[in-house]
Protein backbone atom coordinates (compact mmCIF):
# COMPACT_ATOMS: atom_id res chain seq x y z
CA UNK A 1 0.00 0.00 0.00
CA UNK A 2 1.54 3.08 -1.04
CA UNK A 3 1.16 6.56 1.08
CA UNK A 4 0.78 9.96 0.23
CA UNK A 5 1.36 12.79 1.87
CA UNK A 6 3.55 15.80 1.77
CA UNK A 7 5.01 17.60 4.86
CA UNK A 8 3.82 21.20 3.93
CA UNK A 9 0.31 19.06 5.72
CA UNK A 10 1.73 19.94 8.84
CA UNK A 11 2.53 23.78 8.58
CA UNK A 12 -1.21 24.46 8.61
CA UNK A 13 -2.83 25.89 11.83
CA UNK A 14 -6.49 26.84 12.56
CA UNK A 15 -5.58 28.27 15.47
CA UNK A 16 -3.78 27.00 18.62
CA UNK A 17 -6.01 24.67 20.42
CA UNK A 18 -7.76 24.04 17.20
CA UNK A 19 -9.01 20.17 17.18
CA UNK A 20 -7.93 19.69 13.66
CA UNK A 21 -4.40 20.16 14.40
CA UNK A 22 -0.49 19.75 12.89
CA UNK A 23 -0.29 17.32 15.91
CA UNK A 24 -2.94 14.91 14.24
CA UNK A 25 -0.81 13.94 11.63
CA UNK A 26 2.47 14.12 13.32
CA UNK A 27 0.71 11.21 15.64
CA UNK A 28 0.33 8.98 12.43
CA UNK A 29 3.51 9.14 11.26
CA UNK A 30 4.98 8.34 14.82
CA UNK A 31 2.75 5.20 14.65
CA UNK A 32 3.29 4.58 11.79
CA UNK A 33 7.04 4.45 12.03
CA UNK A 34 7.03 2.49 15.00
CA UNK A 35 5.42 -0.21 13.55
CA UNK A 36 8.18 -0.21 10.60
CA UNK A 37 5.06 0.94 8.22
CA UNK A 38 6.35 4.13 7.38
CA UNK A 39 7.31 3.04 3.62
CA UNK A 40 6.66 3.54 -0.04
CA UNK A 41 5.93 6.76 0.95
CA UNK A 42 5.18 9.12 -2.50
CA UNK A 43 5.34 12.97 -1.46
CA UNK A 44 2.72 14.61 -3.58
CA UNK A 45 3.89 17.79 -5.20
CA UNK A 46 2.03 20.68 -7.74
CA UNK A 47 -1.21 21.22 -6.14
CA UNK A 48 -2.80 23.16 -9.25
CA UNK A 49 -5.78 25.18 -9.95
CA UNK A 50 -6.96 23.43 -12.61
CA UNK A 51 -7.72 20.63 -10.54
CA UNK A 52 -9.89 22.62 -8.17
CA UNK A 53 -12.07 23.64 -10.43
CA UNK A 54 -13.15 20.33 -11.72
CA UNK A 55 -15.14 20.67 -8.39
CA UNK A 56 -15.09 24.34 -6.87
CA UNK A 57 -16.33 27.33 -8.55
CA UNK A 58 -13.89 29.87 -9.31
CA UNK A 59 -15.05 32.82 -7.42
CA UNK A 60 -14.73 29.94 -4.22
CA UNK A 61 -11.19 29.65 -5.33
CA UNK A 62 -10.39 32.98 -5.54
CA UNK A 63 -11.14 34.03 -1.95
CA UNK A 64 -9.12 31.56 -0.46
CA UNK A 65 -6.18 32.24 -2.41
CA UNK A 66 -5.93 35.68 -2.19
CA UNK A 67 -8.26 36.38 1.21
CA UNK A 68 -5.84 36.47 3.47
CA UNK A 69 -6.88 36.15 7.09
CA UNK A 70 -10.22 35.50 7.50
CA UNK A 71 -12.64 33.22 9.21
CA UNK A 72 -14.61 31.20 6.79
CA UNK A 73 -16.64 29.85 9.29
CA UNK A 74 -16.87 30.06 13.27
CA UNK A 75 -14.40 27.43 13.53
CA UNK A 76 -12.67 27.75 10.12
CA UNK A 77 -9.96 29.94 9.52
CA UNK A 78 -8.52 30.95 6.21
CA UNK A 79 -4.83 31.76 6.19
CA UNK A 80 -2.39 33.26 3.58
CA UNK A 81 -1.01 29.61 3.41
CA UNK A 82 -4.29 27.81 3.41
CA UNK A 83 -4.97 28.05 -0.07
CA UNK A 84 -1.36 26.05 -1.39
CA UNK A 85 -1.63 23.86 1.37
CA UNK A 86 -5.44 22.90 0.90
CA UNK A 87 -4.84 22.51 -3.18
CA UNK A 88 -1.89 20.18 -2.50
CA UNK A 89 -4.14 17.78 -0.52
CA UNK A 90 -6.30 18.00 -2.91
CA UNK A 91 -3.78 16.81 -4.98
CA UNK A 92 -2.60 14.36 -2.70
CA UNK A 93 -5.70 12.82 -2.93
CA UNK A 94 -5.60 12.47 -6.98
CA UNK A 95 -2.04 11.26 -6.82
CA UNK A 96 -3.45 8.41 -4.49
CA UNK A 97 -6.16 7.37 -6.51
CA UNK A 98 -4.21 7.53 -9.81
CA UNK A 99 -1.44 5.30 -8.74
CA UNK A 100 -4.29 2.84 -7.38
CA UNK A 101 -5.53 2.63 -10.52
CA UNK A 102 -1.99 1.72 -12.32
CA UNK A 103 -0.93 -0.64 -10.01
CA UNK A 104 -4.17 -1.75 -9.29
CA UNK A 105 -3.70 -1.70 -5.34
CA UNK A 106 -4.53 0.60 -2.52
CA UNK A 107 -3.57 3.73 -1.53
CA UNK A 108 -3.79 6.20 1.59
CA UNK A 109 -3.97 9.80 1.04
CA UNK A 110 -3.11 11.44 4.59
CA UNK A 111 -4.79 14.34 3.54
CA UNK A 112 -4.70 17.00 5.74
CA UNK A 113 -6.66 19.81 5.63
CA UNK A 114 -9.70 17.34 5.27
CA UNK A 115 -12.61 17.74 2.43
CA UNK A 116 -15.59 15.97 2.88
CA UNK A 117 -17.31 19.49 4.22
CA UNK A 118 -16.33 21.51 1.48
CA UNK A 119 -19.07 22.20 -1.31
CA UNK A 120 -18.10 23.70 -4.63
CA UNK A 121 -18.81 27.04 -3.40
CA UNK A 122 -18.43 26.82 0.25
CA UNK A 123 -15.94 25.30 2.92
CA UNK A 124 -17.06 24.92 6.77
CA UNK A 125 -15.75 21.54 9.35
CA UNK A 126 -11.95 22.57 8.75
CA UNK A 127 -12.90 21.89 4.88
CA UNK A 128 -11.67 24.00 2.36
CA UNK A 129 -11.54 22.02 -0.97
CA UNK A 130 -13.16 18.53 -1.70
CA UNK A 131 -10.13 15.96 -1.81
CA UNK A 132 -12.52 13.20 -2.54
CA UNK A 133 -14.60 14.72 -4.77
CA UNK A 134 -11.56 16.17 -6.95
CA UNK A 135 -10.07 12.74 -7.24
CA UNK A 136 -13.81 10.77 -7.79
CA UNK A 137 -14.29 13.85 -10.45
CA UNK A 138 -10.89 13.21 -12.00
CA UNK A 139 -11.01 9.23 -12.11
CA UNK A 140 -14.42 10.16 -14.23
CA UNK A 141 -12.81 12.30 -16.37
CA UNK A 142 -10.43 9.83 -17.58
CA UNK A 143 -12.10 7.17 -18.44
CA UNK A 144 -13.71 5.80 -15.22
CA UNK A 145 -17.71 4.80 -15.55
CA UNK A 146 -18.68 4.46 -11.55
CA UNK A 147 -16.75 5.85 -8.27
CA UNK A 148 -18.43 4.67 -4.66
CA UNK A 149 -17.56 7.22 -1.65
CA UNK A 150 -17.99 5.30 1.70
CA UNK A 151 -17.78 7.56 4.47
CA UNK A 152 -17.55 6.17 7.44
CA UNK A 153 -16.55 9.52 8.96
CA UNK A 154 -18.69 10.59 12.23
CA UNK A 155 -19.79 14.08 10.83
CA UNK A 156 -22.06 13.67 7.68
CA UNK A 157 -20.15 14.77 4.56
CA UNK A 158 -22.47 17.65 2.95
CA UNK A 159 -20.03 18.48 0.78
CA UNK A 160 -19.52 15.10 -1.06
CA UNK A 161 -23.54 14.84 -0.95
CA UNK A 162 -23.99 17.98 -2.34
CA UNK A 163 -22.12 17.58 -5.06
CA UNK A 164 -22.69 14.43 -6.41
CA UNK A 165 -26.41 14.77 -5.68
CA UNK A 166 -28.03 14.58 -8.59
CA UNK A 167 -25.25 12.23 -10.55
CA UNK A 168 -25.87 8.38 -10.69
CA UNK A 169 -22.13 7.79 -11.39
CA UNK A 170 -20.74 8.14 -8.07
CA UNK A 171 -22.58 6.61 -5.10
CA UNK A 172 -21.85 8.14 -1.91
CA UNK A 173 -22.75 5.99 1.27
CA UNK A 174 -22.28 7.79 4.63
CA UNK A 175 -22.77 6.47 8.25
CA UNK A 176 -22.50 9.19 10.96
CA UNK A 177 -24.13 10.56 14.50
CA UNK A 178 -27.65 11.91 13.74
CA UNK A 179 -28.04 15.55 15.00
CA UNK A 180 -24.39 16.53 15.34
CA UNK A 181 -22.82 18.62 12.90
CA UNK A 182 -23.44 19.53 10.42
CA UNK A 183 -26.88 18.93 10.33
CA UNK A 184 -27.50 17.28 7.00
CA UNK A 185 -27.76 13.59 6.11
CA UNK A 186 -31.34 12.04 6.79
CA UNK A 187 -32.04 8.74 5.76
CA UNK A 188 -34.96 9.98 4.12
CA UNK A 189 -32.55 11.85 1.60
CA UNK A 190 -31.69 9.58 -1.47
CA UNK A 191 -30.22 12.03 -3.73
CA UNK A 192 -32.12 14.10 -6.46
CA UNK A 193 -33.09 13.25 -10.42
CA UNK A 194 -30.59 11.12 -12.29
CA UNK A 195 -28.99 10.54 -8.09
CA UNK A 196 -31.81 9.03 -6.67
CA UNK A 197 -30.94 5.90 -5.10
CA UNK A 198 -27.58 6.79 -5.22
CA UNK A 199 -26.93 8.78 -1.75
CA UNK A 200 -27.27 6.71 1.19
CA UNK A 201 -27.40 7.98 4.49
CA UNK A 202 -27.21 5.91 7.84
CA UNK A 203 -27.63 8.14 10.61
CA UNK A 204 -26.87 6.84 14.10
CA UNK A 205 -27.79 7.40 17.70
CA UNK A 206 -25.22 8.66 20.18
CA UNK A 207 -23.86 5.62 21.51
CA UNK A 208 -23.85 3.01 18.55
CA UNK A 209 -20.21 1.48 17.88
CA UNK A 210 -18.32 -1.54 15.97
CA UNK A 211 -21.87 -3.84 16.26
CA UNK A 212 -23.73 -1.20 14.68
CA UNK A 213 -20.92 -0.43 12.41
CA UNK A 214 -20.21 -3.73 10.96
CA UNK A 215 -24.42 -4.43 10.85
CA UNK A 216 -24.12 -1.88 8.49
CA UNK A 217 -21.31 -2.96 6.74
CA UNK A 218 -23.07 -5.90 5.59
CA UNK A 219 -26.50 -5.20 5.40
CA UNK A 220 -26.11 -2.05 3.23
CA UNK A 221 -22.65 -1.17 1.87
CA UNK A 222 -21.60 -4.28 0.70
CA UNK A 223 -24.85 -5.02 -1.04
CA UNK A 224 -25.05 -1.36 -2.68
CA UNK A 225 -21.77 -0.98 -3.24
CA UNK A 226 -21.87 -4.87 -4.85
CA UNK A 227 -24.32 -3.86 -7.05
CA UNK A 228 -23.17 -0.61 -8.25
CA UNK A 229 -19.80 -2.27 -9.41
CA UNK A 230 -17.57 0.31 -9.52
CA UNK A 231 -14.36 1.31 -10.78
CA UNK A 232 -12.76 2.45 -7.38
CA UNK A 233 -13.99 2.42 -3.89
CA UNK A 234 -12.82 6.18 -2.27
CA UNK A 235 -12.75 6.18 1.80
CA UNK A 236 -13.51 9.13 3.99
CA UNK A 237 -12.06 7.73 6.62
CA UNK A 238 -12.72 9.47 9.53
CA UNK A 239 -11.91 8.56 12.81
CA UNK A 240 -13.86 10.34 15.14
CA UNK A 241 -16.66 7.97 15.25
CA UNK A 242 -14.28 6.18 18.08
CA UNK A 243 -14.55 5.92 21.83
CA UNK A 244 -11.90 8.11 22.35
CA UNK A 245 -13.07 11.02 20.33
CA UNK A 246 -13.76 14.38 22.07
CA UNK A 247 -16.01 15.78 19.20
CA UNK A 248 -18.85 13.51 19.02
CA UNK A 249 -20.45 10.30 21.15
CA UNK A 250 -20.23 7.51 18.89
CA UNK A 251 -18.98 4.11 20.51
CA UNK A 252 -16.43 2.52 17.91
CA UNK A 253 -13.44 0.66 19.01
CA UNK A 254 -9.64 0.21 17.07
CA UNK A 255 -11.06 -2.96 16.49
CA UNK A 256 -14.23 -2.02 15.00
CA UNK A 257 -12.74 0.38 12.45
CA UNK A 258 -10.36 -1.89 11.70
CA UNK A 259 -12.86 -4.84 11.23
CA UNK A 260 -15.16 -1.85 8.92
CA UNK A 261 -11.86 -1.44 6.67
CA UNK A 262 -11.26 -4.81 6.17
CA UNK A 263 -14.51 -5.51 5.02
CA UNK A 264 -14.37 -2.36 2.69
CA UNK A 265 -10.73 -4.24 1.24
CA UNK A 266 -12.41 -7.14 0.58
CA UNK A 267 -15.32 -5.01 -1.09
CA UNK A 268 -12.51 -3.94 -3.34
CA UNK A 269 -11.60 -7.44 -5.11
CA UNK A 270 -14.52 -6.65 -6.92
CA UNK A 271 -12.62 -3.59 -8.45
CA UNK A 272 -8.84 -4.63 -9.28
CA UNK A 273 -8.26 -3.52 -5.56
CA UNK A 274 -8.71 0.04 -6.44
CA UNK A 275 -8.98 1.54 -2.79
CA UNK A 276 -8.04 4.34 -1.76
CA UNK A 277 -8.41 5.83 1.66
CA UNK A 278 -8.22 9.50 2.82
CA UNK A 279 -7.81 10.80 5.95
CA UNK A 280 -10.79 13.22 7.09
CA UNK A 281 -11.65 13.90 10.53
CA UNK A 282 -9.99 12.11 13.65
CA UNK A 283 -9.46 14.09 17.05
CA UNK A 284 -8.02 11.75 19.75
CA UNK A 285 -4.78 11.87 18.51
CA UNK A 286 -3.52 8.13 20.26
CA UNK A 287 -6.95 6.51 18.25
CA UNK A 288 -6.37 7.96 15.71
CA UNK A 289 -3.03 7.13 15.11
CA UNK A 290 -3.26 3.57 15.84
CA UNK A 291 -6.40 3.14 13.63
CA UNK A 292 -4.70 4.57 10.78
CA UNK A 293 -1.54 2.21 11.55
CA UNK A 294 -3.80 -0.93 11.61
CA UNK A 295 -5.34 -0.79 8.38
CA UNK A 296 -1.98 0.29 6.91
CA UNK A 297 -0.43 -3.09 8.63
CA UNK A 298 -3.54 -4.78 7.34
CA UNK A 299 -2.50 -3.79 3.77
CA UNK A 300 1.19 -4.95 4.98
CA UNK A 301 0.62 -8.23 6.73
CA UNK A 302 1.62 -6.76 9.72
CA UNK A 303 -0.31 -6.75 12.69
CA UNK A 304 -0.29 -3.43 14.95
CA UNK A 305 -1.36 -3.94 19.00
CA UNK A 306 -4.42 -2.28 19.45
CA UNK A 307 -5.00 -0.17 23.08
CA UNK A 308 -8.25 1.15 22.75
CA UNK A 309 -10.13 -1.98 22.05
CA UNK A 310 -13.30 -1.66 24.72
CA UNK A 311 -16.37 -2.17 22.56
CA UNK A 312 -19.21 -0.26 23.84
CA UNK A 313 -22.15 -1.33 21.76
CA UNK A 314 -22.85 -4.45 21.80
CA UNK A 315 -26.39 -4.96 21.01
CA UNK A 316 -26.26 -3.23 17.77
CA UNK A 317 -27.87 0.46 19.17
CA UNK A 318 -28.59 1.90 15.85
CA UNK A 319 -30.13 -1.19 14.16
CA UNK A 320 -33.48 1.23 14.00
CA UNK A 321 -31.55 3.32 11.28
CA UNK A 322 -30.38 0.13 9.37
CA UNK A 323 -33.48 -1.00 9.76
CA UNK A 324 -35.37 2.37 7.80
CA UNK A 325 -32.03 2.78 5.41
CA UNK A 326 -32.67 -0.82 4.01
CA UNK A 327 -36.59 0.02 3.56
CA UNK A 328 -35.65 2.94 2.11
CA UNK A 329 -32.60 1.94 0.02
CA UNK A 330 -34.16 -1.45 -1.01
CA UNK A 331 -36.46 0.56 -3.53
CA UNK A 332 -33.13 1.48 -5.78
CA UNK A 333 -31.02 -1.86 -4.87
CA UNK A 334 -31.57 -5.65 -3.68
CA UNK A 335 -31.05 -6.11 0.32
ZN1 LIG B 1 -15.68 14.28 11.24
Amino acid sequence: MALFFNEEFCRHVQTSFHPESPERLKGIIQKLKLHGLWSDVVSSTGGCEDRLKLIHDEEYIGLLRDGGNFNLTMDTFVHPETYEIAALSAKCGVDAVEHSKKEESASFALTRPPGHHAGSDYGMGFCYFNNIAIAAEGLLRGGDHRIAIVDPDVHHGNGTEHIFTDRADVLYISTHQMGIFPGTGSVDFLGTGEGEGFTINIPFPSGSGDSTYLAALSRLVVPIVSQFDPDAILVSLGTDGHYRDPLASLSLSSVGYLEYAKGLITLSEGCRKRITFFLEGGYDVPALSEVVASIVGAFKGVETPLEFTDAGDDECVGMAAIERCSRNASKYWRL
